[in-house]
């Protein structure tokens, strides 16, 4: 099985905005979502964690997020079109620097669209873990990364460290 390697922190490709996915495209992404989930399982393997992936984080520069909790699910061309004016911090992390924590501020609702594979528009409305997982991932495909939005020069933690830090909101 090939397991494509998730990109790292420093490495400019991550920086890349990401292209709209085009409708007659779409068909050919089959092997680009197994090379995501291959991806993404092997990381959790390792490391115990990790519930979706943006595709330029395997360097497929197109507008495709992967998530997989209890079921795997595809966002094509996703979009906010909305989101609460009311924001949360949190202690974020990331495929693309797995050691590292950091400290955020992140929408706490949005109202996400986008498209399937059969191209049919899906909106959905999303608070807590979800609202939070999908903004830091629609942030991948344009080419931020969660340390861009470090709260304030506290926010940087190592993971074997993280004895030391306070999650409670
Ligand atoms: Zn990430």
């Amino acid at each position: 099985m090939q397991i494509p390697s998730i990109l790292l922190l420093g490495n400019p490709q991550l920086r890349i905005i990401s292209e709209a996915v085009k409708k007659e495209e779409c068909s050919t992404f089959k092997p680009i979502i197994q090379d995501l989930h291959n991806a993404m399982m092997n990381f959790r393997e390792k490391y115990k964690r990790g519930r979706a992936i943006a595709a330029p984080q395997i360097g497929v520069m197109k507008r495709i997020l992967y998530m997989h909790t209890d079921k795997p699910i595809v966002f094509i061309n996703p979009s906010f079109e909305w989101k609460s004016p009311e924001m949360v911090e949190l202690w974020d992390d990331c495929m693309s620097f797995p050691e590292l924590l950091v400290k955020v501020k992140r929408h706490e609702a949005v109202k996400l669209s986008f498209k399937d594979f059969e191209w049919q528009n899906h909106v959905w409305d999303l608070t807590g873990d979800l609202s939070e997982l999908l903004q830091h991932e629609y942030d991948h495909l344009d080419g931020i990364l969660a340390v861009d939005r470090a709260v304030d020069n506290k926010s940087l933690a190592l993971y074997s460290q993280k004895e030391y830090i306070d999650f409670s909101r």
